[in-house]
């Protein structure tokens, strides 16, 4: 059975009426000049709103996707 929601809508993550926020914006950290995305809450970028952790990339999400969970990391 999928996780997925099988009515296509998720909490707070819809996209059809997800938040917009201002355009322009930029990382909070400073000497950071990272431009937010309008669809990103956050005052940080990716690579500094979780600090000790590396960013999660497209490359990152397809390997959860095709690890199953007795393999090996
Ligand atoms: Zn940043």
């Amino acid at each position: 059975m999928s996780s997925v929601v099988s009515h296509g809508y998720r909490i707070g993550t819809n996209p059809r009426t997800v938040k917009a926020f201002a355009a322009g914006r930029t990382c909070a950290e400073p000497g950071c000049r990272t431009t937010l995305s309008i669809y990103n809450s956050n005052d940080l970028c990716f690579v500094h709103k979780r600090p000790g952790r590396p960013p999660r990339n497209r490359a990152t999400r397809l390997a959860e996707h095709s690890v199953q969970g007795g393999a090996m990391r």
